[in-house]
């Protein structure tokens, strides 16, 4: 008999990704202000993933619950996550501060035990600071196998296939449950939450809680030196011909 999926799915509140970021004033990071947050889009399609799996294996999944580590206002993409078909979810409320991918990783293995969670799906990447660390550390404080970069995911029984993307081609792996997947931009296309859902949501759970309610410290063992734009790239220029392109690229000693 085939074990009951309980799936937990992190989320997290990122600037938007149709927004062009600007480095801030003091060249710590992007700036903040008065931009519009929501949730990242890796986390969203890993949300949609879980949803699917709920929707072609009736009976198997028997929860999903998301949770998020961020400010107060990370509600709101766990408020979406629920109206979108999360079951529960918890916020871990860190105020301002910016938490590194291990202790989120650490904060999850906790999240994974008190959910008594054994499938959990992961955005590939954060699209602020780019990491692509948590699910491969969370993997590694969990000893439990993963696979990165989805772009199908299939289950059979406790096995689950995973096709990764890969540079020219894909990988197929085979792990049993409990494992750890993270998601690629091809896996699919995350839905849209209605607005009846939107309404039902409010009542579902939303856990709020503290870094110490789990045991954890928020040490940093990273400093961001500086944070800087990419050069300006200079304008092109058109060529009309062949022998032109080659008389250019002459003058420019670049052949
Ligand atoms: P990263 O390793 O920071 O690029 O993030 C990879 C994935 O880890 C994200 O797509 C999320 O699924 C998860 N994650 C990272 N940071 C957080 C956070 N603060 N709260 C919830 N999930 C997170």
């Amino acid at each position: 008999m085939s074990s009951k999926l309980k799936i937990l799915v992190p989320v997290k509140r990122v600037i938007d990704f149709a927004i062009k970021p600007r480095i801030n004033k003091a060249q710590t990071g992007v700036e903040t202000k008065g931009v519009k947050f929501s949730i990242n889009p890796f986390c969203d399609i890993a949300l949609e993933e879980s949803i699917r799996i709920r929707e072609a294996h009736k009976g198997l999944v028997e929860k999903i619950h998301a949770v998020s580590i961020g400010p107060t206002k990370a509600q709101d993409i766990l408020r979406t996550a629920l109206a979108k078909g999360a079951d529960s979810t918890t916020l871990i409320d860190v105020g301002d501060e910016e938490v590194e991918p291990l202790t989120v990783a650490k904060l999850l293995q906790k999240t994974v035990e008190k959910e008594d969670s054994n499938l959990v799906i992961l955005g590939k990447q954060a699209i602020d600071d780019d990491s692509n660390q948590t699910g491969q550390m969370l993997a590694g404080l969990l000893n439990w196998p993963q696979a990165t970069n989805a772009s199908k995911v299939e289950i059979d029984g406790d096995n689950i296939t995973v096709t990764r993307e890969i540079d020219g081609g894909s990988d197929t792996l085979r792990a049993k449950l409990p494992m750890i997947v993270t998601t690629d931009l091809r896996l699919n296309e995350p839905r849209y939450a209605s607005l009846p859902n939107i309404m039902k949501a409010k009542k579902k759970p939303l856990e709020k809680l503290k870094v110490s309610d789990l045991g954890i410290e928020l040490s940093k063992r990273l400093e961001t030196l500086k944070v800087e734009e990419p050069p300006q790239r200079e304008a092109g220029v058109k060529v009309e011909s062949v022998d032109e392109l080659i008389s250019k690229l002459k003058e420019l000693k670049a052949i």
